[in-house]
């Protein structure tokens, strides 16, 4: 089946899908998004993620296209066109385009939307969250306001390609400090030796997960003891545990950091009880 993917009021064949050259997302990242999991072709953390986008476009100051609402249903659409029941889907909303000038467009200037889904059967990450994944700490040289989830994404690419080159899926991003802010696409959290799930307070050094704040739910609700603060490499070498959480991933087992095991070097059971109420939860809110 082809793919169809949405720009700015129409649903396109893949192949047909264009913004244009001078898009101000092209050429200032100036542009957010989200990626949200889809279940049996239902949005998983549908208002948490909604929320999330109102919030960024907010904070950059670019007009909403059209209502949260609307944006849902082109979501809810791009999934339905593309007959995805497992996947996953992209919205990007940029701030338009217009002659290369790096003030602001006048406020009537129409912003840029996309919206992808695409099917992900049967899940790559199942058979991973198995073994445990292995990350490589690096310097966060990232700006200060990744709480916004804009498309400025190229230190995560170089991080994780210097990751992929150490035969590690995902990197740490390490602040001037020396403590570990998130993972360059997922939110990082160590098991201390008590059993006490750790992981960074929120603050403009990293983005507010949606899997990040439906965890802490869970955790919550398990009463499972929860502290919020930043640790620093070593602390997570010496961990029980360690895990990574995205919407891609969900809660994925960390087996290795620079080389060393974590733990017995096999994922966590603590960790695998947490994937498993995720599981659990996302196919009740989907449902
Ligand atoms: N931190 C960063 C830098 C990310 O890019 C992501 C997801 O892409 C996350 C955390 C996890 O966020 P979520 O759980 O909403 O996918």
């Amino acid at each position: 089946m082809s793919r169809i993917v949405y720009v700015n009021g129409r649903y396109l064949p893949y192949a047909k899908a264009a913004v244009h050259v001078e898009d101000r997302g092209f050429q200032f990242a100036d542009s957010i998004y989200e990626v949200c999991q889809v279940r049996s072709g239902r949005l998983v953390d549908e208002a948490r993620h909604m929320a999330r986008l109102a919030r960024s476009l907010s904070e950059l100051r670019i007009r909403a296209p059209m209502s949260a609402g609307a944006l849902a249903h082109v979501m809810r659409q791009t999934i339905k066109r593309n007959r995805v029941r497992d996947g996953l889907v992209y919205l990007q909303v940029t701030r338009g385009e217009g002659p290369r000038e790096f003030a602001f467009p006048p406020e009537d200037v129409p912003r840029t939307v996309v919206c992808i889904a695409r099917a992900v059967v049967p899940d790559p990450h199942a058979a991973l969250a198995e073994q445990g994944i292995a990350v490589k700490t690096m310097p966060d040289i990232r700006w200060g306001r990744c709480d916004i989830k804009t498309v400025m994404l190229l230190p995560a690419c170089l991080a994780k390609e210097a990751a992929r080159g150490d035969g590690a899926r995902e990197a740490w991003l390490v602040d001037n400090d020396g403590f570990v802010t998130e993972g360059a696409s997922s939110n990082a959290w160590i098991v201390s030796s008590e059993g006490a799930v750790i992981t960074r307070q929120i603050a403009p050094a990293i983005l507010a997960g949606v899997t990040r704040a439906t965890l802490i739910d869970l955790l919550r609700e398990d009463e499972v003891p929860f502290i919020e603060r930043p640790f620093r490499v070593p602390e997570a070498l010496a961990a029980r545990e360690a895990f990574i959480t995205s919407a891609t991933n969900t809660v994925m087992p960390v087996v290795r950091i620079d080389g060393t095991l974590i733990g017995d070097g096999r994922p966590g059971q603590l960790t695998r009880r947490l994937r498993s109420k995720f599981d659990q939860f996302a196919a009740i809110s989907s449902a």
